[in-house]
Order: C-alpha cells, then structure tokens, then sequence
C-alpha cells in the first residue's frame, strides 16, 4: 500500500523482492525485526511498517544521518523488547543482529591482545609491518605509575622506542645497499618492500606498552561478554577501556550492553588458579640464542581413518561406531585414497571442506611476542598462552647482527630485562610484561582442526609474511609431516626461505 511504501522506502534497499537489505535503522531494532521472524507469520516488511507507524512516527529526511532522530519511537519499542526477552528471557542470540564498529586508538599492544581473544569478533590493527611507530608513545599502567617505579619503566619503554626509531632510517638506508631494485619492479613496490624489511627487523625493539589503533566489529552479545572480560581483567588499562568502550557503544545498543560488569567468578578464579600453580617448579631459563620451537603435544593415534570416516558419513547411513569399523576394516591404501579424492580437486583458494574438522592437534610453540601478535589472531585456532617474561630469552634476527646492530639491541634487552624483574617483584609479571619489546618469548599452547592448520600453514608460511612466524608455521608443518606424512603432503606449505619477503 502506498504509505507503508514511503514509510519503508528509506529502510529497505527494495520493497518488492524476497531477498534486502536494511538500512537507516538503529542497531537495538534491526535486532528486534529479525527476532520478529522467530515469533510472527508476517514478514519484516509487514513489522517494520506497524513499527514504524505504531510509534506514529515523523518521517526521515531521506538522510541516512537524520533517520535516528525520527526513529525515537521505534528505539524505545526495540529497548522493551530486548529488556523482555533477551536480558529478562535470555533470548541473547537476538542480540547478535545489532552490530557496532568501535575505532580503539591509542591503547597498548598487550590490550589489543586481550580485546582480539574474542574469537567471534573481526579486528583490524596498525601493522608494525607497514607503519613506522612513534618514538615516545606508550601506555603507563596505572599500578606502575602508583608503585612510584615509573621512571624505571618509562626510561626502559623510552630507550626501546628510541633506538627502534634511530635504527629505521639507518637500516632501510642499508636494505637498499644490500637489495638493488629488481628492474621490473616500479619504484614505488621497492620502496614499500625496503620499508616493510626494515620495519620487519626493527619491531622486535617495540615495547609491548606501544600505543596502538585497533579496529573492531562485533555483535552486541559479543561485545557484552567482552566488556565483562575487560572490567574483570587484572589490568587497570583493560577495566579503563571497558568503561570507555561502553560508553561509546551505548549509542548504538543501549539495552543489549547495559548489564555489562565485573564478574566476581572470572576474578576469582583467576586468583585460585594463580594460588593452585605456585607450589610449581621454578622456571628453567631458556638459552637466548636458541630459535624459537614447536613441538606437536597431541595427536591422534589414527587420522587416516578417522578422517576417512568423517568424511564417509555424511553419503552413509550407518551410526558413527559401525562407520569407523567397517574403515577401519579397509586397507591402509584405501582410507588414504578417500583422504586424497577428498582433497584432489581443490583449487588455489579454495579451503579444504569440513571432514577435516575431525580431526586436531595441539602444537606447543615457544615465540617471540611479535611473532604471536599475529598467530594469535587466528580465531578457529583454541589459544592456551602463557604470560610474558623473560624466562625464555629473546630472538635476535640474525640480519640485524649482520648490519652490525647488534650491541645497541642487546643494550635495549638487557635494560628491558633488567626493568622488567624490578616491575615483576614490586607489581606482579602480568603489569611488568608491558615494559619487554616484542623479541622476548612466550610460550603458547596452539590447538586447532586439520582444517583450519591447512588455513594457518598456507598463509602464514607465504613469502609475504614476517620471517618469525613463517618459521612457526613451517615448523607446524614440519611436525605434522614427522607423524603424519601423508596428511601433511597435502598441505599447502612454501618453506623457501626470501631475502625480501614482500615481492
Ligand atoms: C601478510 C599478512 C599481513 C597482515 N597484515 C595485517 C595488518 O596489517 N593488520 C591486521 O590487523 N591484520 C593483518 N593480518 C592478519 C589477517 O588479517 C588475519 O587476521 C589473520 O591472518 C588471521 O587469519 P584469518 O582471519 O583468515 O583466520 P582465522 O581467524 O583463523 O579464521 C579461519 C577462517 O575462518 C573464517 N572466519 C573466521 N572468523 C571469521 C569471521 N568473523 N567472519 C568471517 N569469516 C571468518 C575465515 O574464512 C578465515 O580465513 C595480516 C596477515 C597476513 C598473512
């Protein structure tokens, strides 16, 4: 009918076909028209329309900025709806289908570390791959600064960030030396090549305190379970930015956020632990020199065939058990045959398919931080990581010896080092890890499906990616292939090593 037509007009990216898009509206009511779906015979159309017309509403401008303001009514309406059956009932995926975009500047490398374990959200973060930092732009604990033992950790954060930004120049001005420009490269793919090598060898010097910007989408369900994690965390910087995250998305879900708070069952459990594991033995120091490791902790005793058999199941009719035995009861060459067919006609993007899920492993990986910034950004992955310190060295990128930097890297470890157990003794290591650049290692419990380590070895062993990792991922497959050799051949692995790795 014609009103509803111009009443709908500017929510709906067309008004005749089965498939739209919406548009224009607040977060909190889109959630609510999608719940209408669960509970009414009409379609969304027919309930945006008797929303928008029960809360007698003045019509939009046309302007997708102005379309809010008019929408009071309908907001209020989404905001009852949601305290009833999402918080009230617990209805929460509902809560799912309000999404809000939150632009986090200025926080630390080790919040963004926090805030990105939320594995169902989508992150965006300043590389320190492609982005020169600033020289003096680093996050103070607020525990620090009350332990009176600032200057110690600003002179530690201050003397990292100084020789990182000292080196810069000084290294790219090297790499050129060292690597002419290929002639069919343009000048321009050179010179961003020479700047991502040296920042590659440089970010090591970072301080896990450097200020950093972060990108982050995520539902309201999810960005409540994140405020919660936030506001109990140890950290004061983390409950700081909960409070502020908070407030900034309340403007765009009001309701689905409102009972975000401390929760006493994280915090408390957090300190039992921590009591449970002191009777532990004394870290044994790692040698620095030696690389980072991965060892596979746990495998299955039999992937072949378990795999062959999920990938039988759904074309069988059997129950799981007499499925595994009549595979089981097949030759070797057979069950490998149905992995192979499973896997033959993949394509150069194409994600193996989800039998693979069956099947999974847990690698144990000893990093350095850097290197886990970016592995820990793998959300399919189950990370169990252990806290930043000094027990087990730190990596030296052996090209940075070569270009004689050595002395003064060693220089900003050792005053790191050295800060850093001052902090650990007087504030706990949790807050002194903020003072360690990115080169000390950690330790990182890495569990994930076939499935995804076919995802994690492809990317991250790709010429275009930072040598630290790579050599993880490598690793990763190289460990595979020492227990499961067949599975591993079908795993997309480059394990050449580059001198430049853009190109
Ligand atoms: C060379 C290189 C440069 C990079 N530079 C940057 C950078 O500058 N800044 C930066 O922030 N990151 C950077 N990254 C990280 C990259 O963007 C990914 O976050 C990271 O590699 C994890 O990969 P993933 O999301 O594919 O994998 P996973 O999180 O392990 O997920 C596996 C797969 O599941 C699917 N999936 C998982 N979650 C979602 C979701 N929420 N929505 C849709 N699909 C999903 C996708 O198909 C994904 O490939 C870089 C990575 C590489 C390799």
């Amino acid at each position: 009918m014609p009103t509803d037509r111009a009443l709908l007009a500017p929510y709906c990216t067309n008004l005749e076909r089965p498939v739209f898009a919406l548009r224009n509206l607040p977060e909190e009511v889109v959630a609510v028209l999608f719940a209408y779906y669960s509970r009414s015979t009409d379609s969304l159309r027919d309930n945006l329309a008797r929303l928008l017309a029960d809360g007698d509403l003045a019509l939009p401008g046309g302007a997708p900025d102005e379309a809010p303001e008019g929408l009071a009514a309908a907001q209020e309406k989404a905001r009852q709806f949601h305290e009833k059956w999402v918080v009230g009932y617990g209805h929460s995926s509902v809560a799912e289908h309000a999404v809000v975009h939150l632009a986090v500047e200025d926080v630390s490398i080790v919040a963004t570390k926090v805030i990105e374990d939320c594995r169902l959200a989508s992150f965006t973060e300043k590389s320190t791959r492609y982005v020169p930092f600033d020289g003096d732009s680093f996050v103070r604990d607020p525990a620090v600064v009350a332990s009176g033992l600032l200057p110690v950790y600003e002179a530690a954060c201050r003397s990292a960030l100084e020789t990182y930004s000292r080196l810069l120049p000084v290294v790219e001005a090297q790499v050129v030396e060292r690597f002419a420009c290929p002639p069919d490269w343009p000048a321009r793919r050179y010179a961003s090549t020479v700047r991502a090598k040296a920042c590659d060898l440089l970010r090591y010097l970072l301080p896990a305190a450097t200020r950093t910007n972060l990108g982050l989408t995520c539902n309201a369900r999810l960005l409540e379970h994140l405020l919660t994690k936030l506001y109990s965390h140890p950290l004061g910087e983390l409950r700081e930015l909960a409070a502020a995250l908070q407030r900034e998305a309340t403007a765009i879900v009001p309701t689905l956020i409102k009972y975000a708070a401390p929760n006493a069952y994280q915090q408390q459990t957090r300190a039992a632990v921590a009591a449970l594991a002191t009777d532990l033995p004394a870290p044994t120091p790692t040698a620095t020199a030696s690389s980072n490791l991965v060892r596979l902790v746990r495998a299955p005793d039999d992937p072949v065939g378990e795999l062959a058999t999920a990938i039988l199941y759904e074309a069988a009719h059997l129950p799981y058990g007499d499925l595994r035995a009549q595979v089981a009861a097949l030759p070797a060459a057979r069950q490998q045959a149905i992995v192979d067919a499973y896997l033959a006609d993949r394509g150069r993007w194409d994600a193996p398919l989800r039998a693979l899920e069956l099947v999974s492993y847990t690698f144990e990986v000893l990093l350095d931080y850097g290197a886990y910034r970016d592995i820990q950004r793998h959300r399919m992955c189950t990370q169990t990581a252990q806290t930043l310190t000094t027990h087990h060295g730190y990596e030296t990128p052996p090209e940075l010896l070569e270009l004689g930097h050595g002395a003064a890297y060693d220089a900003v470890m050792a005053q790191s080092a050295a800060a850093w157990a001052t902090l650990a003794a007087a504030v706990g290591e949790e807050r002194a890890q903020y003072v360690l650049p990115l080169a000390w290692r950690k330790r990182l419990l890495l569990t994930c499906n076939l499935r995804e380590l076919h995802h994690f070895i492809s990317l991250r062993s790709g010429r275009q990616g930072h040598v630290s990792y790579r050599r993880v991922a490598q690793d990763c497959w190289h460990e595979l292939h020492r227990v499961h050799p067949a599975l591993a051949a079908a795993v997309r692995v480059d394990l050449a090593e580059y001198a430049l790795a853009r190109g």
